[in-house]
Formats: structure tokens, sequence, C-alpha cells
């Protein structure tokens, strides 16, 4: 027998785009204790509950350990060589009779860059096809698409020590606290100790509200509406930044013409905000000298998440606030490696590094670099897939590592969806909700089980190192993805995702410098990376990634939020918990989070609890055009009036998205979660 030992591993935390390194101190396969490092830059100040407490599911009894068949309404546990067998053959019967477009591939954004990277090349290089996706479809995308038009790059400006320098950070539409923690902590230490003005913008009064130096309660989805105004009235104060913008910006005078509309009184009448207030934000951006504004799916889950995140970067632009740190745009990153999810191709539209499918050139590229044909037109996101699916036009789909059967919206059209497929392979640590309709289930390895690179929120990539073997079968994503890909005849020979990272680096110019040996241990690199190894810390110093390096201004008009009416006359905003993460498969699981927060809770204000004689723990029924949940109440004064708060964290009869339609964002598809309306009954 193997003798035990105590055993110390660098790995990377999975629970959000914060990206906190730690060392995990274990013996066999029990977990001794998690060390926070310090020094790492991501880290800084500690980890969050969820970091320290949250791994027991690594070795739950619930893992998947054999790839699974569906006979019937059943699984039954099979070896690797039948389930892949299967998958081969299917997956050629569907290419040959209806073509590669008839199939559909999912990436996921828990799982490392590598692993994403082989999932595109899978789609485009093995299958012939462009639609892959991932799943900040459902979250960050429309930051993406407003940075991507404004200013080229789409991820945060700098690092966390950048917010931390910044003279005043406007939050909007964020739930850092609790979606974002050692981050959070980080702003409330230097709006404490260094005098950093601190702004909020939010329908609900959460714990970085409350520590605000202004808390601003708009309209739902009104966003765009009060940051236009206060950009307007900058511009007519004469305020702007006029040396930057004749130096370094385009659009000018098209962009302030497209503020007319936005004068102090139609905002106040829009938003609800008094005219004094948003004055008083303008006039904070005005006297501080950088300013860094901070959102999430607060301003992106809307009709128009893309527009709202456009206008945010525009008022960056007309205050000269980029390219100098502690200022610019952060759009708080979800998961661990939806940064990098994205940045490794895992889009319908672009290659890895945000290269576009359609440009010949880059097409070309790839086509040498991988020996294939891949098809110009660009494919299917995940929104698009899944009325693909309900179309007939959609046949078969891989998905690995998300629970899209939980996270997409109206999930019982998304259900309806999944039982309409020919074949179904889902690839998770977890017999997952989504898992369960699937024909095949191939039992993947968690972070702690593998090696690989995840990309944070500063666009900071690190390596996790392997704290232990695979359970069981179960195997790590990459090398699942290469055993299909070899079964359909791709001949890929990769024995270490070092190896997958160098060929990427290779193709890739954001990423040109990044090797392992470079970012061994705790070293770690921000992109754009040089061939040499030089990496960025601050983009935007000297130029903007446009053919003459300046920025665009980008001019927006307002997209009105889906009402609610008489009948579903509660506005049902969602977000996260702080112990919990996503849709709770990996936390439920583990005993430190459980012990603190068993379930989801709906929060009511205490004017909706007097009027419908609500109290803690009172058990309703919400009710929407698309499915109803089951929930106990809280009543909080955190809310107001008729709006409600119900966290994401649940797979069971509380599960927010049977409430979520499948209205999305007019640009990039990114589900309107945050305008959902609902109907209250007391069980
Ligand atoms: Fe850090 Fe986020 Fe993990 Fe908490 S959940 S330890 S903030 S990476």
């Amino acid at each position: 027998m193997r003798e035990s030992r105590i055993k110390k591993t660098k790995t990377v935390c999975t629970y959000c785009g914060v990206g906190c390194s730690f060392d995990v101190w274990t013996k066999d396969r029990k977990i001794l204790k998690v060390e926070p490092q310090m020094e790492a830059p991501a880290n800084g100040i500690s980890t969050c509950v969820k970091g320290k407490f949250g791994w027991d599911f690594v070795n739950s009894e619930e893992r998947l350990t054999k790839p699974l068949i569906r006979e019937g309404d059943v699984f039954r546990e099979a070896e690797w060589e039948e389930a892949l067998a299967l998958i081969e053959g299917k997956f050629k019967q569907a290419k040959d009779t209806y073509g590669p477009d008839s199939m559909a591939f999912i990436s996921s954004s828990k799982c490392t860059n590598e692993e994403s990277y082989l999932m595109q090349k899978l789609a485009r290089g093995v299958i012939g096809t462009n639609n892959i996706d991932n799943c900040s479809r459902y979250c960050q995308t429309p930051a993406t698409m407003g940075l991507f038009r404004t200013v080229g790059h789409g991820g945060d400006s700098g690092s966390i020590t950048d917010i931390e320098q910044a003279g005043l950070i406007i939050v909007v539409g964020s739930n850092t606290s609790e979606s974002h923690p050692v981050l959070a902590t980080r702003v409330k230490r230097s709006h404490k100790l260094n005098g950093q003005k601190l702004i909020v913008s939010d329908l609900r009064k959460h714990e970085m509200a409350e520590r605000a130096d202004l808390f601003i309660q708009p309209k739902s989805g009104t966003d765009l509406v009060w940051l236009s105004a206060v950009t307007k009235y900058i511009v007519d104060q004469g305020w702007a930044d006029e040396a930057f913008l004749m130096n370094r910006v385009n659009g000018l005078d098209e962009y302030v013409k497209s503020l007319d509309k936005y004068t102090m009184d139609y905002a106040e009448q829009v938003t609800g905000l008094p005219k004094e207030t948003m004055i008083q934000v303008a006039n904070a951006i005005h006297e501080s000298p950088t300013t860094s504004v901070l959102w999430a799916m607060g301003v992106t889950q809307h009709l128009g998440g893309s527009d709202t995140s456009t206008a945010i970067s525009n008022l960056l632009l007309i205050t000269g606030n980029y390219g100098k740190p502690g200022a610019g745009s952060y759009p708080l990153r979800g998961h661990n490696n939806v940064q990098g999810a994205s940045d490794f191709g895992s889009m319908p539209d672009r290659f890895p590094g945000y290269e576009k499918v359609a440009d010949d050139a880059v097409r070309a590229k790839y086509e040498k670099g991988w020996g294939v044909t891949i098809p110009a037109k660009p494919g299917m996101n995940n929104h698009e897939m899944v009325s693909g699916i309900h179309a007939g036009d959609v046949k078969v789909m891989y998905l690995k590592g998300e629970d899209m059967g939980m996270v997409d919206s109206n999930l019982n059209y998304v259900h309806e969806a999944f039982e309409k497929l020919d074949f179904f392979v889902v690839q998770d640590i977890f017999l997952s909700k989504t898992a369960q309709y699937a024909d095949v289930v191939l039992p993947a390895a968690p972070s702690f089980e593998k090696e690989g690179t995840f990309t944070n929120t500063e666009r900071r990539i690190q390596r996790l190192y392997q704290v232990f073997e695979p359970k069981g079968d179960s195997k790590p994503d990459w090398q699942i993805i290469m055993d299909i890909a070899n079964r359909l005849g791709a001949g890929w020979t990769y024995h270490h995702p070092g190896e997958i990272m160098a060929e990427a680096a290779s193709l890739m110019p954001l990423y040109a410098g990044v090797t392992y040996e470079r970012l061994e241990g705790y070293n770690s690199l921000q992109w754009p990376v040089a061939a040499d190894g030089t990496d960025t810390p601050l983009l935007f110093l000297d130029e903007f990634p446009f053919p003459d390096g300046k920025a665009r201004l980008f001019p927006v008009d307002w997209t009105k939020p889906l009402e609610y009416d008489e009948e579903y006359d509660l506005h049902v905003n969602n977000g996260r918990l702080l112990e919990h993460f996503h849709e709770g498969n990996m936390t439920y699981k583990s005993k430190g989070i459980t012990s603190k927060t068993p379930n989801v809770f709906l929060e009511v204000s205490p004017e909706l609890a007097a009027e419908r004689g609500l109290e803690d723990g009172t058990l309703v029924r919400l009710t929407s055009p698309y499915g109803s949940v089951k929930v106990s109440c809280l009543v909080t004064d955190r809310v107001k009036g008729k709006e409600v708060y119900l966290p994401m964290n649940d797979s069971g009869e509380g599960a927010i998205n049977y409430l979520t339609s499948s209205y999305a964002d007019k640009d990039t598809d990114t589900p309107a979660y945050k305008e959902t309306s609902a109907k209250m009954e007391i069980l």
C-alpha cells in the first residue's frame, strides 16, 4: 500500500472571476486546509467562505465515476470504450445525414482555457461547424460588446490594484460583496483607509450599498438613461476631458448630438432619480482624479444590456478615464473562467483571441495550423441553439460542464428542447439537471483533479496543479474531448495541457508569450502577452486596439424594459448568495457551506409583507407566464415595494429560471433575466 503523506498543492479557486490562488493541504483524499496565498495578486487579502470551505464536493459519493448510457427512462453504467463508440457512431451519422451545422457544442466557464480551446477546435476543425458557445452568453457578453464597440478590448481595463487606486468607484448593478467577495473587501478597504469615494447604483440595498457614500436606486432597466444624463451634464458643464478626446477618441460630434434627449428632466421622469442626485454623481466624477466603473449582471441582463455597457464606456471616454492607473471599465466576470472560455474561442463568431471567424486571413491561419477546412459562416449562440432544436435544425448537442437546464432562461422551454434532441452528450462531475436529459453522460474531473490554466476578471492567467487523481473512471475534460476527436479521426496527441497552451499561443496573438514555464507556481501574466513574455497589467496606456489607435464614442439609445402588469405585479430581481455558486451543484455538497446557508429564500419588502400578510418563513408560490417556483419568504428592507429578490442558487423547486422568459439583449441574445415579473400566492 502506498504510504500516505501530507501534500501542499497550488490551485486557483473555481467560484468566481476574482481568481484567488491558494495552497490546498491534503492527506490521501482528505482536504486538511486551504491556505490563502497573500502574495498572489488576485487575492491580496484572503479567501472568502466558498474558497475556504467549499470543496467537500470533490469527494462526494454523488460524483460520476463511470460513463452512463440511457436505456429508456434510466441510465446504466458503461465502460469508456462503449460510450465513446456510441458517441462516434451518432456524431458521424448526424454529420453525414444532416450536415455539420446540425450539431451544437457548449463549452464551460468552469473548465480550463485548454479545455475551451479543444472544445472549439473539435467543433470547428473536426466536425466543421461554428456552433460553439459558452455561458458568458448568459452574463457578460453584453459588457464585452460595449467594450468592443468603444475601446476594442472586451476585458477589464486594469488590475484589481488599479481599482484600489481609483479616486472614485462607481458600482452599477453588481452585488459585489456576495458575487466577488475578495475584490469587494479590497474596495471596502481602500474606501475606508484611502479616502476613495464609492457610489453604488442598484435596485437592492445590499452590503456594498450600505457602505457607499452615495446609494442610488433607479427603476429597473433604466441605467442607460441616468448614465447618459450624467454624461450630457458633464459635457454641458464643459467638464469633458478635451485633450484626451482630441488626441485619443473618434466620433465626438455625433455622440454629443445623440445625448440631446438625455436631459435631467427626461432622466428624472424615466429613472425616478431626483435631478440633484444625478448632478451629485456628475460632480463626484468631475472632482475625482480618476474614476473606475464596476458592473455586472444588473446591467447586462436586460433587453438593452449591450447598450448600457456601451453607455458606461462612453462616460469613461468623455471624462478621459482610460489608460491611467485607477481609471477604466471593470465588467466583473462571474464564473472563474468566463474570461478564458471566451478568450479561447468558445464563441460562434470568434476564434481564440477574438479574431473573427468571417475573416479569411484568420481562418486560413487556423486551417493551416490545424490542417482542416473551417466554415466562414458564424455559428449559432446558445440561445439560438435552443430555438434551433425546437425548429428541427439542431439534432445533436455535446455540452460540457454547464448545467444549462438550470441556468438558461425559460427552463420549461429549454427542457422541451433537450427532449427533442436526437442525441445529447453531457459531460459533468455530477448527474446535473441537464445531464438527466442526456443519452450519454461522461464523468469529468473537477479542478482539483487536473492541470490547466484559468483567466480571471483582470485578464490574469494562472496555473492550477493537480491535487488528487481523478475519482473512479472520471477524466479531465481535455482528455475526454481528445478521445472523442480521435474517434472521429482527428489524430490529436496532447500529453499535457501545457502542449495545448503552446499550440494555442502559437495561433492567438493575445496569448503569444504565454507558456507554462512563465506561469510556474504563483507566477501569472495578464493579456495581451507579447511573444517575449511582456504582459499588460493596464490596457490602453498609449493606444486603443483600432487601426488608428483611437477609441470610438458609440451613440446608443435606451430600450424600454419589459413592463409588469396588474396580474404579474411583482418585479423579480435575481442574483447570487455569498455562500453558493450558481445552481449549487458543488456548494450544496459541501458541509462547510450548507451548514451556514442550507437553501435560498425570497426577499420581500416590509411594505409587501404588510400588504400580503407575509412573515419570515411564509411559503409562497411565484408564477410568471413561463412557470412557477415555491420558496420561503424573508422580510428585509434590502428590497422595497413590489421588488422581490430570488437568488439563482437553487436547482429545485425554487429555481429562478422557471420564471424567466426567452426575451434577450437585442445585440447579443443574453437573456433578460432581470426583466421578470410574477404573481404571488401564499401556500
Ligand atoms: Fe476568491 Fe471568488 Fe473564490 Fe471567494 S469565490 S475565494 S473571492 S475566487
